[in-house]
């Protein structure tokens, strides 16, 4: 009773899509801290009505949707407008300026989801990151070819989940991957504009994710999370994240210095951040750092103090709310996401129930649907779905992912007999 009397004046507007799989979290925890959300779907008002959302605007069409949000403020006060995933983070923090509220500048957000924004103000604020270029889809690639050095990259400004990113040892593969990737830009901004795209210089080490949480500029690690798979290439998919870390203190020290260095650099004040590292004998190197927290259904790994979720450390901070605590749980913690192995139509999945039995594994969820074309990068954007496992230590908990996911069976109807039907 008395928190519900405490937090009934706090409403905030969530910025979400229909596709986003993070809505539901963020709903869950504003019902336990017992605020209300309204959610602002990128969806036509008509489309809205019929799924029963209060807001339906077009993400594209900013202003208007910033009126939209502010016709809804004026009648119903809100404290925050937050965006869930890259695609809402710059809008909300437009309206926020329109509106007054707290949040990120628009120029920090825009720089937090455009990689060649990203990479010249790192590069200004001292932060360690790769030699990069732009480029555009319509100049030659056997031009780029001969400008740029070798091993490199070769990364879309504005998509996610490794989609597009390819690694190129020599000219000849660098030419392929550009012509790859103008395809899928092609596909995705299907207006005829030539496109950019960066090439940057290929960082060898292995990589780290770290969750955290930006007030007033000073970064909270909320957990650091090893993935320790080999991300070498020619593609880049995520698969195991465990953390507690295992590397060394001051290691984890430096990778957390150079994230707050790289927020800094972009202008990040407030709410969570996502930020991506390699790590090799010179230190910790900026890959990225989101204005958002972590993707998919990942998050359900993370608790903290009694029993919190991230979505509820976020929402309390947007209200201005105390936080009871940011310390992670005791116990190790990791998830795999499942990479797509081979295109084509996904029938049937087995081996769930055996995958769920293995010792420390908390759930298997399957996230593709069956009958439905599932691609693998570089031009998927999606996972097969997740296991998440929690024990005593990391590499239990690593060993406790690949027995279950050596346990599950995809068929798949490959692509080409497709063709041959
Ligand atoms: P996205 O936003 O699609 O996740 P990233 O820039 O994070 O794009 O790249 C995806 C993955 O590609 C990274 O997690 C990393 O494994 C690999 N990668 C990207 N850039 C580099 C680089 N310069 N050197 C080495 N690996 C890289
Ligand atoms: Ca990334």
């Amino acid at each position: 009773m008395m928190q519900a009397e405490q937090t009934l004046n706090h409403r905030i507007l969530l910025l979400t899509t229909a596709r986003s799989y993070r809505g539901s979290a963020f709903l869950q925890a504003a019902e336990r801290i017992g605020i209300e959300v309204i959610p602002v779907v990128d969806m036509s008002r008509e489309l809205a009505d019929y799924w029963h959302y209060p807001l339906g605007v077009n993400f594209n069409d900013p202003a208007a949707a910033i009126q939209t949000m502010l016709d809804f403020h004026k009648q119903q006060p809100v404290q925050a407008i937050l965006g869930i995933d890259d695609s809402g983070s710059l809008l909300a923090a437009r309206a926020s300026e329109r509106l007054g509220l707290p949040y990120n500048s628009p120029i920090a957000a825009e720089a937090a989801r455009d990689k060649y924004m990203m990479r010249t103000l790192m590069a200004q604020g001292g932060v360690p990151c790769p030699i990069f270029r732009r480029f555009f889809t319509n100049t030659d690639p056997h031009l780029v070819a001969a400008q740029v050095t070798y091993p490199c990259v070769v990364k879309p400004l504005n998509l996610n989940g490794s989609r597009g990113v390819m690694r190129a040892d020599h000219p000849a593969e660098l030419v392929a991957a550009v012509q790859r990737l103008t395809q899928i830009l092609q596909a995705e901004m299907p207006d005829g504009q030539p496109q950019p795209y960066l090439v940057e210089d290929f960082i060898p080490g292995f990589e780290v994710a770290l969750e955290g949480m930006l007030d007033g500029g000073q970064l909270t690690v909320l957990a650091l999370f090893d993935k320790p798979d080999p991300l070498d290439g020619p593609f880049f998919e995520e698969t195991i994240y465990v953390t507690p870390s295992r590397l060394p203190v001051a290691t984890q020290r430096a990778i957390a210095d150079t994230v707050a260095l790289a927020a800094r650099a972009l202008g990040l004040q407030m709410g969570p951040v996502h930020a991506e590292l390699r790590v090799n004998a010179q230190g910790p190197w900026m890959l990225e750092v989101a204005g958002r927290s972590i993707g998919g259904l990942c998050s359900q790994v993370l608790r903290f103090g009694v029993d919190e979720s991230l979505e509820e450390l976020i929402l309390r901070q947007a209200c201005g709310l105390p936080q009871l605590s940011t310390e992670r749980e005791q116990r190790a913690a990791g998830v795999m996401m499942i990479p797509i192995p081979a295109a084509g139509i996904l029938q049937r999945v087995e081996g769930v129930a055996a995958a769920s039995a293995i010792p420390l594994i908390e759930s298997v969820e399957i996230t593709a649907r069956v009958n439905y074309p599932i691609t693998p990068l570089p031009e998927g954007e999606s996972y097969l779905g997740f296991i998440f496992a929690k024990g005593a230590t990391a590499a239990d908990v690593e060993t406790a992912l690949r027995a279950a996911h050596g346990k599950l069976t995809f068929h798949i109807l490959p692509e080409l007999a497709l063709k041959l039907v």
